[in-house]
């Protein structure tokens, strides 16, 4: 079963339990009754869910063999569920997708369509409405990938979506990506390959709550930034050059002053000024560099991205040995 299956649709899952029954009914008829596919398989990953997210994914897997899942041991985040979605499955044309119906499931036909063509390695959906994200949130983001479009090198849309389907080349070169800081919205780009872009209609969630607070969004921008762009880091030196010359000009006016009028004054207030002012800027620097030195050290780590709770499904061994150390032993960890 396993080596037939044409299309795997990966569901990252966090609290979700308001809405996955209608998700689960709405997949399954577009794949069964709109696509006519039976070599499918729906593969929840449950992120850690803390309401009835688990219970209700058994029950799907003991009712339907087309449903696979596997649960976290906690909350690792959308990242780590996209990643062990990714490891977990083996469909010919993988496809990821929110649980909440943002994503309309009958958009998985017109991917099918374009990918078995054979001239695309991904078909990746650029939203056509920014109606269900509040303004606030619409110009940030906006704001945000002009930002990241100047620094990284890489051109990441701001209307892209994480909803795609990947032929087996693309989704190999996502995993074989194996950071542990991990942005998505950057690795579908910076890996490149043929892409067909679709323009789509974003419904408003069904049901339950955006998992994404301020609070989270400006970690993950900000996670973004350093995963993919090291400039902030040579504007410490920017500065320093800046401050220099700043520096020498004024030692030059100063002694132009003194010969010229005489000293005046104890210039206290300008001293206290300039070491406010280099001490803001020292720690600034300081601060980017200290953000930079937070993920190298987590990245050294080498800690997993993720641990697993339960699983309807054991994970194949050359992927294990791809993803891991190698040794393809028992272990209850992805890295
Ligand atoms: N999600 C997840 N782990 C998290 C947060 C979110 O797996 O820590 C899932 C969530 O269940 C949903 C998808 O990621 O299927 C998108 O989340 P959400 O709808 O909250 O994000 P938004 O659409 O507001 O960007
Ligand atoms: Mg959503």
């Amino acid at each position: 079963m396993e080596e037939d299956i044409k299309i795997s649709i990966i569901v990252p899952c966090y609290n979700e339990e308001d809405v996955l029954s209608e998700f689960y009914a709405a997949v399954k008829d577009v794949m069964e009754n709109r696509m006519k596919l039976d070599e499918y398989e729906v593969f929840f990953v449950n992120d850690g869910s803390t309401d009835a997210t688990g219970t209700l994914l058994r029950g799907f897997h003991e009712k339907d063999i087309h449903v696979q899942y596997l649960s976290f041991s906690r909350n690792f985040g959308k990242e780590s569920a996209m990643y062990a979605g990714l490891l977990y499955t083996k469909g010919d044309y993988t496809v990821i997708m929110d649980a909440d119906l943002q994503h309309p499931p009958e958009v998985i036909s017109d991917m099918y369509r374009e990918i078995s063509s054979g001239q695309y390695d991904m078909i990746a959906t650029r939203r056509k409405n920014r109606k269900t994200d509040t303004k606030m949130r619409a110009s940030l983001s906006h704001m945000f990938y002009g930002f990241m479009n100047r620094i990284s090198g890489i051109n990441m849309e701001n209307d892209a979506m994480d909803f795609r389907m990947f032929n087996q080349k693309a989704k190999n070169a996502i995993l074989s990506i194996t950071e542990y800081n991990r942005f998505s919205k950057g690795i579908f780009e910076w890996i490149g390959f043929r892409t067909q872009w679709l323009e789509i209609e974003i419904n408003d969630r069904r049901a339950g709550k955006s998992k994404w607070s301020f609070r989270g969004l400006f970690a993950y921008s900000l996670e973004g930034c350093i995963a993919f762009s090291t400039l902030p880091l040579s504007l410490a030196s920017i500065m320093g050059c800046l401050c220099c010359f700043a520096g020498f000009a004024m030692i030059i006016a100063m002694v132009v002053q003194a010969l010229a009028t005489g000293v005046e004054g104890s210039g206290y207030a300008t001293i206290v000024c300039m070491i406010l002012l280099m001490g803001g800027i020292q720690l600034f620097c300081v601060g980017i560099l200290g953000q930079y030195l937070a993920k190298t050290y987590l990245e050294s780590k080498n800690r997993p991205k993720f641990l697993v709770q339960e699983t309807s499904k054991e994970i194949v061994m050359e992927r294990r040995a791809f993803s891991s150390d190698g040794t393809g032993q028992n272990q209850s960890y992805i890295r």
